[in-house]
């Protein structure tokens, strides 16, 4: 019996298409901008979502690091939402690493950051303080896809202000399939944008940044000195081209399967459904009980996180099948109502 690995979309294994993908894939030395994999799929993501350039890099972390350290100074600061990826998870990199200081703002329910509170963050043009320089957004955020209005809103405050406009599109896909929006529409808004491979389009390794010329040019030397100047990454990136011509339509049925994983685990008594958002489904469990719960449901081969505590986010990916799905309802139903 397979795992059912619902703890994140991270845990997809290349399938035995992708795979003879990377074997075949031609390389080159990328350090010196040689490998013909990497430059085609920088090319194309570059073309599909509208923008001059792009750079393939090992994660989502380093590229939302390289597109704030190009976006910004030493001394500057960045708007982010306070349950941000980009300020919450990648270990303060922008602090540590580009001397950027963050300034974080509380999300709304829906994930968005209000304007007003954005434009009451921005600091005055004053020694007293750091330079207000960008406004950072998450789309999808814990799977919620954010309005398209909110985004032509925070688009036009940007703009108004002065402040670059850079957008951690981890799951720019999935918000893109979910809303019937193009991802070239909701990232044509933005002047950076980053999108992971390895997360629902189920690449092993690898995200891209999108921008103008000269940001990628700033990005590069940057991903250089962070250590992330790579060589025969072509194996990698034709892992990734392989996703957005395979995986992209089908995330689909990931959200599917958690409107469906959803609704059956909402309708056992004891688990209460918080909600479900593109392929994340939110439920609360009897904090007293998840102890118990978890050990349950790793005898029935299923792993959770149950790390959000009381809250359990389960997600769906391409390495869940209806099947999984099916064993998981059973496996709560069982451990919530005994049959
Ligand atoms: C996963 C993720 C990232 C990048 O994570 P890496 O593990 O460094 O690839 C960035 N933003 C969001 C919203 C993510 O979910």
């Amino acid at each position: 019996m397979e795992w059912v690995d619902l703890r994140s979309d991270t845990v997809t294994r290349p399938t035995p298409a992708m795979r003879a993908a990377m074997l075949s894939a031609d390389v080159g030395d990328d350090v010196y901008g040689e490998d013909p994999t990497v430059n085609a799929l920088q090319r194309r993501l570059a073309d599909d979502l509208g923008f001059e350039a792009a750079l393939f890099v090992p994660t989502g972390t380093q590229s939302n690091l390289l597109a704030l350290m190009s976006h910004c100074e030493r001394g500057d600061e960045y708007l982010v939402g306070a349950d941000a990826h980009t300020y919450k998870f990648e270990g303060g990199g922008a602090a540590v690493l580009g001397s950027i200081q963050p300034q974080p703002i509380a999300h709304d329910v829906d994930g968005t950051l209000p304007l007003d509170k954005l434009a009451a963050a921005i600091k005055p043009i004053d020694p007293h303080f750091a330079r207000t320089r960008l406004l950072a957004l998450e789309n999808t955020w814990h799977g919620r896809v954010l309005p398209l209005s909110y985004l032509h809103a925070a688009r036009d405050f940007a703009r108004a202000r002065g402040l670059g406009f850079h957008l951690d599109g981890a799951r720019l896909f999935n918000a893109a399939v979910a809303s019937g929006v193009s991802a070239r529409e909701i990232a044509g808004l933005f002047d950076s944008v980053s999108i992971c491979l390895s997360k629902g389009l189920g690449a092993p390794v690898g995200s891209v940044l999108v921008g103008s010329a000269a940001l990628i040019e700033k990005a590069r030397r940057w991903r250089k000195v962070a250590g992330g100047g790579w060589r025969q990454a072509g194996m990698l990136a034709a892992a990734g081209m392989y996703a957005l011509d395979h995986h992209v339509a089908r995330l689909a049925e990931d959200h599917a399967r958690a409107a469906s994983l959803a609704a059956q685990l909402g309708e056992i008594h004891g688990v209460k459904l918080l909600g479900h958002h593109t392929n994340m489904v939110f439920v609360d469990v009897p904090a007293e009980r998840l102890r118990d719960l978890d050990v349950h449901l790793r005898a029935a081969e299923i792993r959770i996180s149950i790390g959000y505590l009381p809250t359990l986010r389960l997600v769906t990916h391409l390495d869940i099948d209806d099947a999984g799905v099916a064993r998981t309802v059973k496996a709560f139903r069982t451990f919530f109502t005994g049959g």
